[in-house]
This record gives C-alpha cells, sequence and structure tokens, in this order.
C-alpha cells in the first residue's frame, strides 16, 4: 500500500511565495534576507496553523541557500537546500516548548548554539509554543537570547503572545501571523483537491474553510478527512452531513418565514432543525450570523465582508434586497441577545422559541405574535391564526384593548407584498387597514418610536371603543397589544435592573453601583421587590421608580411590570447574600479581584 501523507505535510510550502494568505510578511521576511538586515531573534506570532513554523522553516532554508534566486527564494539545488529538503540539515534546530520546556531541554539547546555551522552561514533554532516554557527554562535561555554567537538566529512562535515575558519580547523583532480568510483557504483547498484529482464543489470547499476558522492547517486536515469519508467526492451535502454543519438552506427559509411573519412555520422548522441534532445556541448563533451576512451583502462596500463562494453570495443578496436594514440590526440584536442569555436561561428552547417569535414580529406591527395576557394565550392566536382569521379578527376591534383576542393585523412596516397571506384582514374592516397600511409607510418603523406611541395609548385605551375605521385608533390598540404579556422572569428582571444602572449617567455612578448590589426578586408574575440597605437608599430608588419599570416594560415587553422597595429588616441582611452579592461587595472593598475577575474571564455560577 502505497504511503499516504497528510495535504498539511504534503502540500506544506517550500518557499516564501506559495505560503498562502501571509503576503505582506514573507516579502517583508523576503526583503530582509536580500538586503542582509537580519535579526537574531524573531517572535511568530498568530493563531495555530496559519504558517508560522513553515515559514520559520523556509526563513532557515532561505538563508542557508548559497544561490538564491533572482526573487529571493532558496534555490532548491544547492548542498544546504538538499540538506534541507531530506531533513538532515544540521543548521535548524526545533523545539517544541510545549513538550521540552526544562531548563534541562533548554540547556542542550545552548548546547548546540555554540557550534558553528559546517554548511552555510547561520543556524537556525526554532522553539515553538514558547509561552509553556517555565520561568526557569526562560531565564536559562535570556542571557543567551541577550548575546548570541553571531550564527546563531532564534524564531520563537507562539499562539500567546501575551504570556511572553517583556525581557523577550523587548529582544524580537515580532511579526504578527493573520488568521487566514475563508477565500485564502478555499483557493488553497481548490489547489490541493486538482493536485489530487479529487472533484470538490467550491461550496463544499467553503465550509471546510469556516469550519478550520482561519487555520490552514486544521483545513487541510478537515479536508483529508471529509476525502475519505466521501470516497474522493467532495460535495456540500457530504460535507454538511460529515461536519455536522447546519445547513445555510434552512437559514434562508427561517429568514424567509420571519419576514413573512409565518410564525407557526417557523417553529417546525426550528423543531426539524433540533430534531436532527442540532443545539439551540449554535441555532441561533447562526441565525445571528446570517442576518449580519444579510446586512453586509445590502451594501457594496460592506460586500468584502461576506465570505461565501459566489453562487451563495447571490442568494445573500437576493435575500438582502427584501430585508428593511432596520430589521437586520434589530434581527441581529434580538439573536444576540438571545447567545447571551442562552447559558442562563431554564427553558432554552423556549428562549428559542420567543426569538423567534420577535423576530418574526420586528417585520409587522401586527400584534397577533404579541397578544395574550399571560404565556399561555401569548401562542394560542398564532397558531389559530391561520384557521380562523376573520372571525378571530373581526371580534376585537369592537371590543376594548384588554380582550386576549387579537386584533385586526396590521401590515408589514415594509409593506412588502409578499406577506403572510394570513394577514388578511376581514372584508368589513379592508378600508381602516388599507388605511393604515399607507400611514404605516409613512412613519418611521424605529422600535423607540412605536414604544413612544405606546406609553401614550395606555393613557387612553378608551379611544378604541369607537367603531369609526379611524387607522389612529386601531393602530393604537394593535401598537398596545403588540407590547404586552410576555412572561417576566427573575432573571430576565435582573438583566434589565443591571442593564438600566449601566445606561445611568456618569455622574449617577455611586447609584449604578448601589443598584448592581442589589438583587431584585420576582414576587408574583409581574411585581418585582427591591430590598434596600437604608431610608436614603429608599428614596432614592422610589424617586427613580417610574424610570426603571418603564424601562423594564420596554425591554422585557410587559407592561403590566411594578417594582416595589422596602427597606431591608436588621435581620435579613446575611441571609441575602448569595455567591454574587458576595463577590460585588468584596469587589467594592477591593478593586483588585473586579480586575482578576476580567484578567481571567471568570464567571460567577
Ligand atoms: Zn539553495
Amino acid at each position: 500500500m502505497e504511503d499516504y501523507i497528510v495535504s498539511a505535510r504534503k502540500y506544506r510550502p517550500m518557499n516564501f511565495d506559495s505560503v498562502v494568505g501571509q503576503r505582506a510578511l514573507t516579502t517583508t521576511l523576503k526583503n530582509a534576507i536580500a538586503t542582509g538586515k537580519l535579526a537574531h531573534a524573531y517572535l511568530f506570532c498568530g493563531p495555530r496553523g496559519v504558517g508560522k513554523t513553515t515559514c520559520a522553516r523556509i526563513f532557515a532554508r532561505t538563508i542557508n541557500c548559497q544561490h538564491l534566486t533572482p526573487d529571493g527564494e532558496a534555490c532548491g539545488q544547492c548542498e544546504s537546500c538538499q540538506a534541507f529538503s531530506e531533513q538532515r540539515s544540521y543548521n535548524i534546530h526545533e523545539l517544541d516548548a510545549a513538550s521540552n520546556n526544562s531548563v534541562e531541554d533548554i540547556r542542550t539547546l545552548i548546547e548546540q548554539v555554540r557550534i558553528p555551522p559546517q554548511i552555510g552561514q547561520y543556524k537556525v533554532f526554532i522553539i515553538d509554543e514558547v509561552h509553556m516554557l517555565s520561568t526557569a527554562a526562560f531565564n536559562a535561555f535570556l542571557k543567551t537570547l541577550e548575546e548570541p554567537p553571531h550564527h546563531a538566529i532564534f524564531i520563537l512562535a507562539t499562539t500567546e503572545k501575551h504570556k511572553i515575558l517583556p525581557t523577550i519580547l523587548s529582544r524580537c523583532q515580532i511579526y504578527d501571523f493573520n488568521r487566514m480568510n475563508v477565500n485564502d483557504t478555499v483557493d488553497h483547498l481548490k489547489y490541493v483537491a486538482e493536485k489530487e484529482g479529487i472533484e470538490a464543489e467550491v461550496e463544499a470547499l467553503n465550509v471546510i474553510a469556516q469550519k478550520a476558522d482561519g487555520g490552514m492547517r486544521d483545513a487541510l486536515s478537515i479536508f483529508d478527512q471529509v476525502v475519505s469519508f466521501t470516497g474522493g467526492h467532495v460535495t456540500y451535502q457530504r460535507v454538511i452531513e460529515n461536519l455536522n454543519v447546519l445547513d445555510y438552506e434552512y437559514y434562508f427559509r427561517i429568514t424567509d418565514l420571519l419576514l413573512g411573519n409565518k410564525v407557526p412555520e417557523a417553529m417546525l422548522l426550528l423543531n426539524e432543525i433540533l430534531n436532527k441534532g442540532f443545539d439551540g445556541h449554535h441555532f441561533i448563533t447562526g441565525l445571528a450570523s446570517h442576518m449580519r451576512d444579510l446586512m453586509v451583502s445590502r451594501d457594496a462596500s460592506t460586500l468584502p465582508l461576506l465570505e461565501v463562494s459566489d453562487s451563495v453570495r447571490a442568494r445573500y443578496s437576493e435575500q438582502a434586497q427584501r430585508c428593511d436594514i432596520k430589521f437586520l440590526y434589530r434581527a441581529i440584536k434580538v439573536c444576540n441577545d438571545c447567545d447571551l442569555n442562552y447559558r442562563a436561561s431554564k427553558n432554552k428552547r423556549l428562549l428559542v422559541e420567543l426569538t423567534l417569535i420577535q423576530v418574526a414580529q420586528l417585520t409587522t406591527d401586527d400584534a397577533d405574535a404579541w397578544c395574550g395576557r399571560s404565556p399561555k394565550k401569548t401562542l394560542k392566536p398564532i397558531f389559530n391564526q391561520q384557521v380562523a382569521p376573520a372571525q378571530q379578527t373581526g371580534a376585537t376591534v369592537a371590543q376594548a384593548p384588554q380582550t386576549t383576542v387579537p386584533v385586526t393585523p396590521v401590515p408589514t412596516q415594509q409593506a412588502t407584498p409578499t406577506n403572510s397571506p394570513t394577514s388578511t384582514p376581514p372584508a368589513t374592516e379592508r378600508p381602516s387597514a388599507l388605511f393604515n397600511k399607507q400611514q404605516m409607510k409613512k412613519e418611521s418603523t424605529v422600535p423607540t418610536f412605536k414604544r413612544e406611541k405606546l406609553s401614550v395609548s395606555i393613557r387612553q385605551p378608551q379611544k378604541s371603543e369607537n367603531l369609526q375605521p379611524q387607522p389612529e385608533i386601531v393602530k393604537t390598540t394593535a401598537l398596545e397589544k403588540t407590547e404586552e404579556d410576555f412572561p417576566v422572569t427573575e432573571s430576565n428582571i435582573r438583566y434589565c435592573w443591571n442593564e438600566f444602572a449601566n445606561q445611568l449617567p456618569i455622574e449617577e455612578n455611586a447609584t449604578a453601583g448601589r443598584m448592581k448590589n442589589m438583587r431584585p426578586k420576582l414576587l408574583n408574575d409581574t411585581t418585582f421587590e427591591v430590598v434596600v440597605d437604608n431610608e436614603l437608599v429608599n428614596k432614592k430608588m422610589q424617586s427613580m421608580a417610574s424610570k426603571i419599570v418603564q424601562h423594564m416594560r420596554t425591554q422585557l415587553h410587559n407592561s403590566k411590570i411594578e417594582m416595589t422597595v422596602r427597606i431591608m429588616a436588621p435581620n435579613e441582611a446575611k441571609r441575602a447574600y448569595g455567591i454574587v452579592e458576595q463577590y460585588q461587595i468584596m469587589s467594592t472593598k477591593n478593586p483588585v479581584l473586579q480586575k482578576f475577575k476580567e484578567t481571567f474571564n471568570l464567571e460567577l455560577n
């Protein structure tokens, strides 16, 4: 059987020109060699698999070559180059500091440094993962790095530059390697596939490149894996099955559904995705990226940020044309919020579903998706919508806004004609709805605008008793309902609470700090309680209560949220402290703790 060589090794670049995606850097190195301006120590930094070690080897080979080519590359013919190719050169020494990080290992290396090269001019010492050296080893090495013999050149490579001691950094010329972009990776994979005689769809290679996330070595090993699974026919379908990647087709489909406010279908599609074994979190971050990709495809200037193959690019721009830019901004925000809250959520699936409803809601002022006063009723109208839209909607306009039946659906903000067919209003109501549609077109679609309208409408809900087809009134009803009745959880309350504290102006810093030390508690479905230390804080909180409540109502889409403030009972103090409060109190006393937490990216659970 033929020896199998993995692609990452087989297609390892042998000269600077064939290094993928690091053009600026390789040119600089080549120039330095050509002009003879060599440093004694280099530090190559960058993510894994982007060519640090490869460049170090090419560098070693090139500076020792006896007949450099006119464009500054190693000739590949001379004695030194041959020795390098056959891996028998004594002019290159590699130490993997991840596994050889003791003082002894460094001492052995230093021994080697003293001996001058027999062929060629330079001995190159490559220390990979140099940040893994022990402190003692670092110190032992420092002396040599300060005064190396003129024939010695050190190339230190690391994925974690911040872990390198400043004393080392200051003695090195530093080169930062970039992550490989998707297009460069795809091009290289194409080249490898061609050489190997493998059929590969560009979209398939794109998925591989994205999965590799900027690392060429990873990309090539994924490629090898896929080739062996697919028997040499690398198709998009086989690759996504193999790599457990969610088909972008789903994102296009779900976006279409959301744009059409087809919540039930979106729920079913989500169900299908989850049944395929995909994680809800994975899905929602993917959806956020999809929305982001749509956003960048709307504008020619941001189009280069879209890292997909040409055929998919056309689909992105087609779907992007149908999306309002504000819809995209807000959809990204909603998906991102879901991403942030995902870990803390007790009912993750519901959180994802809620997010989809919210995104669907962005395209429409239709109250259907939001109405109902309790969680149970919230969902009911969505699924009834298709069955009997006419009867339900017909009844609503005639009633007070507090009813739980859906009101007349108001057409979308975008006024896209392709909207949900189920949102057609009953014949008798059509004039008002149509008028309304025109109104809506003229009006701003910014969410805050709607919310301002909401606060007005709360004060005059009775107006909707009026049966005359006045658009303003119908809309008021719809908008009021729009913002109602999302279930409130304690964690959401706390999230918004902190959010509010963070938004306070700088002169309110003390209050913000105090607020963050409090832990609002949910007393019933909508009322939360804040316990404060003393009368002074009590007064302060009371004075801010209405603003806080308004913030909560808007953010959590529940107009019933209330806040109560209570002064802490003397015996209560100790009990109220959980881990989070303990941390907060400790960190106000000792700010270093906060720094410690941030530096190590710690989380309190
Ligand atoms: Zn040569």
